[in-house]
């Protein structure tokens, strides 16, 4: 088991997001939450000891996720976004990432995002990319719109993609602010508005070649190793499990009360821990389950449990400030996060019940 989770200061930070769960409206970026986090060490926990970091496996990484996630989603995904940022930083080209800089990173001096999507998930049905990349002496120009980006009105960096007109994509480091970015409103979202996903347009901005992670290349995110937060990726399953275990939590409180709730949280509770079983197979290369089969099982429970959850407090979880009503907000959130065409197709299934 991780040295983290079992350590005095993860656990204090738990009860404490517990207590005080990110609010989820727009402009309530979770300061607070994330000062926590530091506190506890948490920007430390994925980078590598030489930098000043834990350096944690990709399965400590994976409870982590779990944990955090179960206690306040709105937090776990800010740290999702910013380790997803850091992975890719890590995984440079030799020489393009000072030492320095993941120092900083590690302490909490610098904060980092991702606006990766659109190289993946988001607007491949486009005839043109949703950002152009176009050589120039020394570097490029990246010339488009990032269509989500989380955090990045609090970040000093942005990892973001681009395509060149032959196709290639290219991974860069943009520094924030600057004069040729434009990080649009926060959008208001079903659920998570906290974490200020925002558009992010891009005015010709000038990437030296030495900014350049990765790439020109095809299809440059495939690289992704198992711990970072890859669209579809195990990391995004155990996000999903452990906000399932979160809505688990608050169902059982309710069936404290009523004792024909029991088996229901019973059954739900068993499904979390054969699932949370084959994640870590999975993780350790013995899996049954491929990631995406995993990632579709794992967004059924959260949906589910959410909304049995939902079911059990009747009209009264109905009220939008009950936290039943909020994780069936926050659950929908899984159906449209990460999400590759196979896991896509795999929840389309699932909802017409074929
Ligand atoms: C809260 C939240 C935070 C996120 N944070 C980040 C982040 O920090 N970094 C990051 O990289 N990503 C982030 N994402 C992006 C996410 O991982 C997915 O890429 C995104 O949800 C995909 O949705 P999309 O609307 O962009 O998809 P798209 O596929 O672009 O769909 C957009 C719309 O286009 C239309 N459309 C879709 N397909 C077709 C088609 N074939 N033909 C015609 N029309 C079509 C549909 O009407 C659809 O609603 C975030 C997403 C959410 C919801």
């Amino acid at each position: 088991m991780s040295r983290v989770i079992q350590s005095d200061e993860f656990r204090d930070l738990c009860q404490r997001l517990q207590r005080q769960p990110a609010k989820d409206g727009t402009g309530d970026w979770p300061a607070q939450q994330l000062q926590w986090l530091g506190d506890a060490g948490g920007w430390r926990w994925n980078m590598p000891q030489s930098c000043g970091g834990l350096g944690c496996s990709s399965v400590e990484m994976l409870q982590i996720y779990r944990d955090l996630s179960a206690c306040c989603l709105t937090t776990a995904f800010v740290l999702t976004q910013r380790n997803a940022a850091c992975q890719r930083l890590l995984q440079a080209r030799e020489g393009v990432v000072s030492t320095q800089l993941l120092q900083d990173l590690a302490a909490g001096r610098v904060m980092a995002t991702v606006g990766i999507s659109h190289l993946t998930t988001s607007r491949q049905y486009l005839a043109n990319p949703a950002v152009l990349a176009e050589p120039v002496a020394g570097g490029w120009v990246l010339t488009g719109t990032v269509p989500w980006a989380t955090g990045a009105a609090s970040s000093q960096l942005l990892v973001t993609g681009a395509t060149t007109e032959s196709g290639l994509q290219l991974l860069a480091v943009v520094p924030l602010p600057q004069d040729a970015v434009s990080v649009g409103v926060p959008a208001e979202l079903l659920g998570l508005s906290a974490a200020c996903t925002s558009e992010v347009r891009l005015s010709g901005v000038y990437v030296l070649e030495g900014d350049v992670l990765q790439g020109p290349a095809e299809r440059v995110l495939s690289g992704g190793s198992g711990s970072a937060p890859a669209a579809g990726s195990l990391s995004t399953s155990a996000v999903a499990l452990g906000f399932a275990e979160g809505a688990l939590a608050g169902f059982s409180q309710e069936a404290e009360l009523r004792g024909e709730l029991v088996p229901y949280v019973q059954r739900l509770r068993q499904e979390s821990r054969e699932l949370w079983e084959q994640l870590l197979r999975s993780a350790n290369g013995v899996g049954e389950l491929t990631a995406e089969q995993l990632r579709g099982r794992s967004n059924s429970l959260a949906l589910r449990t959410a909304q049995a959850w939902l079911a059990a407090t009747r009209g009264a979880g109905y009220q939008r400030i009950h936290p039943a009503s909020r994780a069936v907000r926050e659950s929908l959130f899984f159906l449209v996060w990460s999400c590759p065409q196979a896991v896509l197709e795999w929840q389309l299934q699932e909802l017409t019940m074929d």
